[in-house]
């Protein structure tokens, strides 16, 4: 669904899994289907969907003089399916 123009593609409007210069990002976890990409993982930078999103919440720390600080709010921690199992390993 791309308009050629001038050797360029363009996407068509509305369609947001594709950029500026025509390309789309799908989940690199998805093996037979194309399934747009929602995230990036933190830890290896695979595009993943929301089905293979693993999204925690992990406490932030950060060296203050010569202790640490724990801040209040937690930060989203978003990784694909094979870097959540190797946390967790
Ligand atoms: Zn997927
Ligand atoms: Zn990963």
């Amino acid at each position: 669904m791309e308009v050629p123009v001038g050797g360029l593609r363009l996407p068509v409007a509305g369609n947001k899994n594709v950029n500026v210069r025509g390309e789309s990002m799908n989940c690199y976890d998805c093996p037979d289907i194309i399934a747009p990409a929602v995230a990036v993982c933190r830890r290896c930078g695979a595009a993943v969907c929301r089905e293979h999103a693993h999204v925690s919440h992990v406490q932030v720390q950060d060296v203050i003089g010569t202790g640490r600080a724990t801040h209040d709010q937690p930060l989203r921690h978003i990784t694909c399916l094979t870097c959540r199992t190797a946390e967790a390993s």
